[in-house]
């Protein structure tokens, strides 16, 4: 066998040892070798590797039935072991997280007053104020192994570019080197839905349903798509994105020349597009200001309370087709515009007078943030994966 597959089975093996104990802890070795098939001397020598660099830890002893004095340690992640960055980038919010293996939020910043026409500007600005925020925090820099960014847009993983966001303004970019270029730091870019899609199937990685279609919707609608526990990307990596997905018989037009698109008729643009003439500070951003109509609908106006719910119907339509069409376990819905109430009453309503008869859908409401995913993409991406870089943990 050549060094470098070696290497490779090497890292192979580690990757499936740390996702054991990340997504079936608590595990103890002896379990992990019968999930995983190892032999017990291979995950004898790579779990201590990994308590070695300080990535794992032993936590308590537990008996097991019928093996007397057998000790069986369980192995859970260490607190301070490695870190990654989390970058969450969308027109309406830009925020840096930092977060530790177990996906916790050790430190954040959300970024004010970034002048999104010059994207090298922007991507220099989070750069120098992430690098600030690990020195603050008190990281050692070779304990942070990574970064994720989940952008709002299309995103060509592979190649790391940003292919299109019509709410950034920004197309064909390569976001990722600029940020690997700009941090010193791999990188992992992706779509937002995606990431929050990925995220709410690792987080619950045990009982993970593997067919799931997420919309999500804070001022433009988009999505993405897992079947048979995969993303489904397509031609051009647009499967999902449903924001052109027009509502049958509405005429209202979008901008991309069609009518009834939910762009226009259920987004949280189409919403504020209804509720202009309500006052509220002029130098309020879009997304505040749709914040800030969500909070007063609970105050029961009547007037917003009927926009959400409009909205909500029209996206009923797409939830519907959604349902015949993919069968999915569960609809997940994210986005600010998604968390209003109102505006879940008005899906479930469409759905009442399609589906006559029926009254329980697989949809839910998903509390899965834009800074967590992008934390979990880096995780995933960096620390349980082959990319798993030991030397740097070693060294730190
Ligand atoms: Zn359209």
């Amino acid at each position: 066998m050549a060094g470098g597959s070696i290497n490779e089975m090497r890292r192979r093996n580690r990757k499936i040892v740390l996702q054991e104990i990340v997504f079936n802890a608590p595990a103890s070795r002896s379990q992990i070798s019968k999930n995983t098939g190892l032999t017990g001397a291979a995950v004898s020598r790579i779990t201590r590797e990994l308590i070695d660099v300080g990535l794992i830890s032993e936590g308590k002893t537990v008996e097991v039935k019928g093996q007397v004095g057998r000790r069986n340690v369980r192995l859970e992640l260490a607190d301070n072991g490695a870190y990654v960055l989390g970058i969450a980038l969308t027109a309406n919010s830009q925020s840096i997280s930092i977060g530790n293996s177990k996906g916790e939020i050790v430190a954040q910043r959300r970024m004010e007053g970034l002048v999104l026409e010059n994207p090298a500007v922007v991507v220099e600005q989070i750069s120098r104020a992430a690098n600030k925020m690990i020195q603050s925090a008190n990281i050692e820099l070779g304990r942070v192994v990574g970064c994720g960014i989940a952008v709002g847009g299309v995103v060509d993983p592979d190649s790391g570019v940003l292919i299109r966001s019509d709410p950034l303004e920004w197309y064909d970019l390569p976001l990722a080197s600029m940020f690997h270029d700009s941090l010193g730091l791999p990188v992992r870019l992706e779509g937002r839905a995606v990431a929050l899609l990925m995220t709410e199937h690792k987080r619950n990685s045990a009982k993970a349903k593997e067919n799931v279609v997420l919309i999500s919707n804070g001022l433009w609608v988009g999505g993405a798509i897992m079947l048979d526990g995969n993303i489904v990307k397509g031609q051009s990596n647009m499967i999902g994105q449903i924001g052109h997905f027009a509502v049958n018989g509405n005429q209202k037009q979008c901008v991309c020349g069609r009518k009834g698109c939910l762009d226009a008729t259920a987004s949280g643009l189409a919403i504020l597009d209804q509720l202009q003439h309500i006052e509220l500070p002029a130098s309020m951003k879009p997304g505040d200001r749709l914040r800030a109509l969500s909070e007063n609908s609970n105050l029961s106006n009547p007037e917003i309370n009927q926009a959400f719910m409009q909205a909500g119907r029209n996206m009923g339509y797409a939830v519907d087709a959604l349902l015949s069409m993919l069968d999915p376990e569960q609809i997940l819905l994210t986005g600010a515009t998604h968390r209003q109430e109102k505006y879940i009453e008005g899906i479930r309503e469409t759905l009442t007078t399609l589906r006559p008869g029926q009254s329980d859908w697989p949809v839910k409401v998903s509390r899965v943030t834009s800074d967590q995913s992008a934390i979990w993409l880096g995780l995933n991406a960096f620390v349980f994966s082959t990319s798993l870089n030991i030397d740097q943990l070693k060294a730190a």
